[in-house]
């Protein structure tokens, strides 16, 4: 039997961290052996908030591919391709944008979030405001069947189950339609950032990066946000929104360990440096495999852009499939 085929991907708006870590890079690192896996560095959607930054973008292609080797994705394995060498998505996204409304994508609450986020206020670029139509686009070229992805990307996947029905209704049944595979821990599908915000993201400066040094790292968990009423050691703390357990729930293994933690928290006489320290250790475990391997690839740039070339290329014949049968449905298959 073929193997089911996920598609995932990430934005170049700069290096991935540890939301995306738990939020999606570990289930792809697991997933890729039992899946056919297309993993896409999103640099088209990244134009989408970031047109005036068309160097930022290209220089965190890099970034992101080698965040991916650090972590454990195969390339022999998983297929890591370039978005916008594929010309087949944006072909498609203009068909699909003709059975979407206006209304409708202005309803998608995680859009309107990053629409407030990034203050855009009524200038919204219409690419923005359209870019879950593209991610349909990048979705189904794949025929994925799965998506792994962080809590904020749900509304978008309901998106391209709407768009997958209605095309398949009304050109006949072409697409697949995805679901999405998000993490079941409210904590890791939305990790919070370092200042106890709702979610680390690159674009709100409270991350925590893969390949953080050992210093940075130290430095970030040490001003991270925690009760502020707890002001003297001796006090009672508050362990609910307090950023530092939530990591300690997410990042640590010894669980038996962290419950006494809090209940020492709570009784009063545990201080947060302490509890910081703690962290600090087990955050620099997981971290030092991952910064250490990413170190070696860092030094052979050349090798990692020809295996993004290479898979670009695997990827393309694919979408090339994928977009032969849509125009045939779709009747514009005119000299075949
Ligand atoms: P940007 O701020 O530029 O949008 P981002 O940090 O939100 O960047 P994306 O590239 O938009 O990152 O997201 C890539 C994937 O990582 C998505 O599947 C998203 O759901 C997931 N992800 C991002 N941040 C988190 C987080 N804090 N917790 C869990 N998953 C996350
Ligand atoms: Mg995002």
């Amino acid at each position: 039997m073929d193997k089911k085929i996920i598609l995932t991907g990430d934005r170049p708006t700069g290096q991935l961290h540890l939301g995306h870590y738990v939020g999606s890079l570990q289930n792809r690192v697991k997933l890729q052996h039992e899946y056919k896996q297309f993993i896409m560095i999103a640099d088209v959607q990244a134009l989408t908030d970031n047109a005036e930054n068309p160097e930022k973008v290209r220089q965190n292609v890099l970034q992101v591919a080698l965040d991916y080797l650090a972590v454990g994705i195969d390339p022999k394995i998983s297929t890591i391709f370039i978005q916008s060498l594929i010309p087949e998505i944006a072909e498609l996204t203009i068909f699909y944008l003709n059975l979407v409304t206006l209304a409708r994508l202005q309803r998608n609450p995680t859009v309107k979030d990053e629409m407030k986020q990034k203050g855009f206020g009524s200038n919204i670029p219409a690419g923005f405001l359209v870019y879950p139509v593209s991610q349909a686009a990048d979705i189904t070229c794949f025929n994925a069947n799965l998506v792994p992805v962080g809590k904020d990307q749900i509304p978008h996947i309901e998106q391209t189950a709407e768009i997958v029905r209605k095309f398949n209704n009304v050109y006949g049944h072409v697409l697949v339609e995805p679901q999405a595979l998000v993490p079941k821990d409210e904590n890791v599908a939305r990790l919070p950032g370092t200042d106890g915000k709702a979610k680390m993201s690159k674009s709100l400066g409270n991350t925590i990066y893969l390949s953080d040094s050992k210093d940075t790292i130290y430095s970030k968990i040490m001003s991270m946000y925690t009760d502020p009423n707890h002001l003297k050691v001796q006090d009672p703390g508050n362990i609910e929104g307090n950023t530092v357990f939530t990591y300690l729930d997410v990042f640590d293994t010894n669980k038996e360990y962290v419950q006494e933690l809090k209940e020492h928290y709570k009784r009063g006489g545990l201080g947060d440096v302490k509890v910081k320290k703690y962290l600090n250790e087990v955050l620099q475990n997981i971290l030092e495999p991952i910064r250490i391997r990413r170190q070696e690839f860092e030094k052979n740039p050349d090798y990692v852009m020809q295996i993004l070339k290479d898979s670009t290329q695997v990827a393309r014949q694919e979408a090339q499939k994928t977009m032969q049968e849509v125009r045939r449905a779709m009747k514009i298959n005119y000299f075949e």
